[in-house]
């Protein structure tokens, strides 16, 4: 082994692997299958609420980083759809780049991996998954090789424990979703978003009667799944706010900048975004256009450099995060969580409870959620590993 002092050098990469994890679930992830939906034959369905496409089984892409020094960083990227894209991007593109490379240039070897393919307009999608998985893992990594946890790494800890948001009510009907976010609120739990995607008898009756389930002083926050235009969506969610509409989710077509713009000022409550958006530059002229009063980056997305840039964009423009969280192995979720605790103005974090609690058996480590809050996870780097289990669910590609 080099001694990486005498280069100011703290450790070198060594190899990149990648694995596509696939594990299969009983309910797909938004609930049972409605009317004219079905599962194809590559195991995808669409939801005709949202008009989006979704996986049968839990699908994730996984990354492990190896040093000179012998220590190990993992990643997680977002894997939901057409996981051997981001794979190939990785082990085709991306790996040997970052072969040699420092794992504490973390932030300068992101910006390095984007340039790469910025002038060839990949300024989002599959490139910038892959970017995040990398990133996650090379934070990790430079975790592991200090002794620091990320949240250190990002300048320090603003939170011991952070709020968690209960994230759908995946049940066939009204009545048993109502039932659910009693169970919910039973556990402790304070917030709670149900999706208008599979609000069969509409989101104003839906909104309604959760209120009256879960009585006052429980957060109900909606996702409108991008299915409205501008007007329509300030009509709707001024219907909403007299049962005390905490925040209204992503009303409007993701590319719209001018319709976010019109429903956050047309609306009474905060509109929340971001969930789809990978880069400072793809917030910017939210921002800028006042467009939204909660931020909701996704960490499988953006990776931790981005991530806490976009943070640190929201710090200046007074506007709260809660940051996203999807279907995720447990390591995302950790960088996601660690990440988080290192800002200010973080009400709550996102928590996919039909997901997160089950994968918690997946990794090693302290990290749960439970009476309305996150345990965060401690130690270096992202906090978690990831136990052998995880790697009797590898798709062969
Ligand atoms: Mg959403």
């Amino acid at each position: 082994m080099k001694d990486h002092r005498m280069t100011n050098r703290l450790d070198a990469i060594t190899s990149i692997e990648t694995f596509i994890i696939d594990i299969p679930r009983e309910v797909p992830y938004l609930g049972p299958l409605r009317e004219g939906e079905s599962v194809n034959a590559k195991g995808y369905l669409v939801r005709k609420g949202n008009r989006s496409i979704y996986p049968a089984s839990d699908l994730s892409v996984v990354i492990k980083i190896t040093g000179e020094s012998g220590k190990v960083g993992w990643g997680e990227t977002y894997g939901i759809a057409a996981p051997e894209a981001v794979k190939a991007i990785i082990d085709n593109l991306l790996a040997p780049v970052m072969l040699g490379r420092d794992p504490s240039d973390a932030a300068v070897i992101h910006e390095d991996l984007y340039d790469l393919m910025r002038v060839r307009g990949f300024f989002g999608g599959y490139y910038l998954d892959a970017l995040a998985g990398l990133d996650i893992a090379c934070w990790d990594l430079f975790g592991q090789v200090t002794g620091l946890s990320v949240t250190q790494l990002l300048g320090g800890k603003r939170h011991d424990r952070l709020p968690a948001y209960v994230s759908g009510l995946p049940r066939a009907t009204l009545k048993e979703r109502c039932d659910l976010a009693v169970e919910w609120v039973g556990k402790g739990f304070k917030a709670i978003k149900f999706a208008a995607a599979v609000s069969d008898d509409g989101v104003v009756a839906e909104m309604a009667a959760l209120r009256e389930a879960v009585g006052d002083g429980i957060h109900l926050m909606v996702d409108l799944h991008w299915k409205f235009e501008a007007s329509e969506a300030i009509r709707l969610i001024r219907k909403l706010e007299p049962y005390d509409l905490y925040f209204a989710e992503a009303p409007c077509q993701p590319e719209d900048i001018e319709g976010q713009t019109r429903v956050a000022r047309g609306i009474g409550v905060p509109l929340a975004l971001g969930e789809e958006w990978r880069t400072t530059y793809e917030y910017r002229p939210r921002f800028e256009a006042r467009a939204m009063g909660i931020i909701q980056p996704e960490i499988g997305h953006t990776g931790i450099t981005e991530f806490a840039r976009i943070g640190v964009m929201a710090q200046a423009f007074h506007t709260n995060i809660i940051p996203h969280a999807s279907i995720s192995l447990g390591l995302f979720m950790a960088a996601s969580l660690v990440s988080t605790a290192a800002l200010q103005r973080v009400p709550y974090h996102e928590y996919q409870h039909s997901v997160f609690d089950r994968n918690l058996a997946f990794t090693d480590g302290v990290m749960g959620c439970a009476d309305g809050y996150y345990t965060l996870p401690e130690g270096p780097g992202i906090g978690v590993r990831p136990n052998d289990s995880i790697f009797n669910y590898i798709r062969k590609v």
